[in-house]
């Protein structure tokens, strides 16, 4: 028992390697864990499957909700895609557990603490959220939706990566073929967006011409 403490200990300080001292991540945001006088004004409650990780949501609307077709999420999440919300970091609170995260950098496929990394519950490793520099992406599918309201909130608003699909997704929304606003839409999104897309590149190209950029 006593080194198994130990154990844990020296992992701590691994996790907090990034950071200042050994448990300085869990004074910031998105880990720091809210006081009842902070009023921390809960939406919604979240867990993990074994349910070690628990936390709450003081945002009604996600900033964002997509479907990310790259391989890495597939790989990561063992699916054809993933579905993710985007919070700021100030949003969550964890009421259980934040000290049972493990950590996760596709990049360099180290467990250290380095932005952007996947965050999973150290027992049942259900992905909680990807950790960005700025933002958070929590997966709804741990978040308790009660009302048809809620569910609303959270519906995927288009989908990335789309390009890398394993699978076709009809559904009408917009599909970028890389990063959301950042690459081209393709197969069935909106028409009326691909035309703005269109008159957004017309627009840059006739200004990179006025300037002398042109090839
Ligand atoms: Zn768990
Ligand atoms: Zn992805």
């Amino acid at each position: 028992m006593a080194k198994e403490q130990g154990q844990e200990r020296g992992q701590e300080q691994n996790r907090g390697g990034e950071t200042e001292g050994v448990s300085e991540w869990k004074q910031r945001a998105p880990y720091k864990v809210h006081d009842k006088a902070e009023g921390f004004d809960v939406k919604y409650e979240a867990n993990c499957h074994c349910g070690k990780v628990q936390y709450q949501l003081s945002r009604a609307e996600p900033l964002d909700s997509k479907l990310c077709h790259c391989t890495t999420c597939q790989t990561q999440h063992a699916a054809p895609f993933q579905w993710a919300a985007i919070f700021h970091k100030e949003d969550i609170n964890f009421s259980h557990g934040h000290h049972d995260l493990e950590w996760y950098d596709p990049t360099d496929k180290s467990i250290e603490h380095k932005l952007p990394c996947k965050v999973r519950c150290s027992y049942c490793h259900s992905p909680i959220m990807d950790e960005g520099r700025n933002m958070i992406l929590l997966f709804p599918s741990l978040i308790h939706l009660k009302t048809d309201e809620d569910k609303a909130a959270f519906k995927p608003r288009c989908h990335m990566f789309y390009g890398q699909r394993v699978m076709d997704v009809p559904d009408g929304l917009p599909k970028w073929s890389g990063l959301s606003n950042d690459s081209d839409l393709i197969e069935d999104s909106p028409p009326e967006l691909v035309k703005e897309r269109e008159r957004k590149r017309e627009e840059e190209r006739a200004k990179k011409f006025e300037k002398g950029e042109n090839e």
